[in-house]
C-alpha cells in the first residue's frame, strides 16, 4: 500500500480555546470551571486561544 488515508484527514489544529482569569493569572480548560470561578470570585474570565505544544 503506497498511500494511507492519513492525508485525507482534516488537519488538527494544535490550538484550543481556554478561559483565562487575568486577575488570578489562572487558566481553565473547562468552560464549566471558568464559569464557576466567575461566579465565585466575580472576576471576568476571558476566552483565549491556547497553543498546545
Ligand atoms: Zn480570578
Amino acid at each position: 500500500m503506497q498511500y494511507t488515508y492519513k492525508q485525507f484527514l482534516p488537519i488538527r489544529r494544535m490550538s484550543e480555546m481556554i478561559w483565562k482569569c487575568f486577575r488570578c493569572n489562572l487558566s481553565f480548560k473547562d468552560h464549566y470551571l471558568a464559569e464557576m470561578h466567575k461566579n465565585i470570585s466575580e472576576h471576568s474570565v476571558t476566552k483565549v486561544k491556547s497553543i498546545v505544544a
